[in-house]
């Protein structure tokens, strides 16, 4: 697929994330002015909140849907709906669209540069699952050696999490070291001390743009997702390695979930749809899927210590995973749990089959016996306090990006002691 050009000249670099065949949905505001929902497009956001409330673009003919600073609403109009937005806003950023248009559209806009990014719809709930392959097994090989690395239900469920809404936090947020009960291996008793152990995940994480009631096929789990962000997944290894069993992650994955600020709708990443792997067991009919559920993204993971240049540490492709995120709502829906609009499904931690390729510190520093040395010639095994830890995704076709705008965050260091007061 090549690019779309359009009349906004800085959308038809091949660098820039945000060509017209992007078109993500975020939210934004200028100096002390509203929160307001806009669509990225090369280096400017379009207000779309100012063009359906001055009766230009409307996604509804009847209601006002882009009123709060929020995208749950539209996304609540369904797939046609967001198809005919989608076409619209093309058909106005495109080439050769009329003067008037053009003039409206410059009216209605900002410079990127000028905005500050918010979060860019409201979590209802939020799942993680645990379906990259390669993590199960680089995690499982070190808590219980390669022979029983993965779980034995694992070639067969979805395996997630039930995480907390309330824990998600737009890019540029900055995250505190947590405290926790911790216990050293050696140790008879856990101590509360700040985690020594805090780490990232590089996850993709689905938006639930359609209610369910009752089980649904992956075919209709996959018309019931609107897009995707980054996300990273942070992580307190010493607290969950302590409070994990029996009951799965609780509060070593509960201080943050930091995600980027730019919803990538599934239309424009549908020409880069790749299949899932080979299945080393049959699925469940249920879980059989039709069409290529995963898509092919080259992710990045940066670190900078404070004051420091980057140092990439990790490169991988979302194509590595074994569940797809239709897959993974399907399998959540099984039991008749309901979906909501809103709702945001972690794909688990995507690793490549190589080092360079882990998504997580616990993996490329080997549960911190192989400790990194970045490029300042300082070694990591763990995040340290200031590290800034940075995602990046991009689809590449001929000649243009569809990017995700970058998911960051910095680590804080743990309050003195949150209990004296
Ligand atoms: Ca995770």
């Amino acid at each position: 697929m090549a690019l779309i050009k359009s009349w906004i000249e800085s959308a038809n670099a091949p660098e820039t994330p945000f060509p017209l065949n992007n078109l993500p949905y975020g939210v934004f505001s200028v100096g002390e002015g509203d929160l307001r929902c806009g669509v990225a497009i090369g280096d400017r956001i379009v207000d779309v909140t100012g063009l359906e409330a001055a009766g230009i673009l409307r996604a509804d003919p009847d209601a006002d849907v882009l009123d709060a600073p929020f995208w749950n609403d539209f996304m609540e109009l369904g797939p046609e709906a967001w198809a005919r937005f989608r076409a619209a806003l093309t058909q106005m950023l495109a080439e050769g669209a009329p003067e008037r248009v053009q003039d409206e559209i410059t009216t209605f806009s900002v410079p990127m540069a000028e905005a500050t990014l918010h979060m860019p719809f409201q979590v209802a709930e939020y799942t993680d699952f645990y379906a990259g392959k390669n993590h199960a097994f680089n995690v499982g090989t070190m808590f219980r050696g390669p022979e029983n690395a993965l779980p034995p239900n694992w070639l067969s469920i979805p395996i997630g999490y039930n995480g907390r809404a309330s824990s998600v936090v737009v890019s540029g947020t900055p995250v505190r070291r947590p405290w926790g009960q911790l216990k050293a291996p050696d140790a008879e008793l856990p101590v509360f001390a700040p985690s020594r152990r805090f780490d990232f995940e590089l996850e993709l994480g689905a938006i639930v743009g359609q209610a369910s009631q009752g089980p649904v096929t992956v075919d209709e789990a996959e018309e019931m997702i609107f897009g995707y962000v980054l996300l990273n997944d942070w992580s307190a290894r010493d607290i969950q390695a302590w409070e994990y069993q029996p009951l799965g992650p609780f509060q070593g994955k509960a201080t943050a979930t930091t995600i980027s600020p730019w919803i990538v709708t599934r239309a424009a990443l549908e020409p880069f749809r790749v299949p899932t792997p080979p299945r080393e067991r049959p699925l469940l009919p249920y879980l059989e899927e039709h069409r290529p559920g995963l898509y092919d993204i080259d992710l990045e993971v940066r670190l900078a210590p404070e004051g420091k240049p980057a140092t990439t540490i990790s490169r991988t492709n979302y194509r590595e995973m074994y569940y797809s995120s239709a897959q993974q709502l399907a399998h959540h829906t099984t039991s008749g749990c309901p979906m909501r609009v809103g709702d945001l499904l972690g794909s688990g931690t995507i690793s490549g089959a190589t080092k360079p390729e882990r998504g997580s510190l616990l993996e490329l520093s080997w549960g911190g016996k192989e400790p990194l040395t970045l490029d300042s010639g300082e070694t990591r095994t763990f995040l340290e306090d200031g590290d800034t830890l940075t995602l990046f995704g991009a689809a590449r076709g001929e000649g243009f990006t569809i990017g995700f705008g970058a998911c960051s965050g910095t680590l804080l260091p743990a309050l003195e002691d949150p209990y004296a007061r």
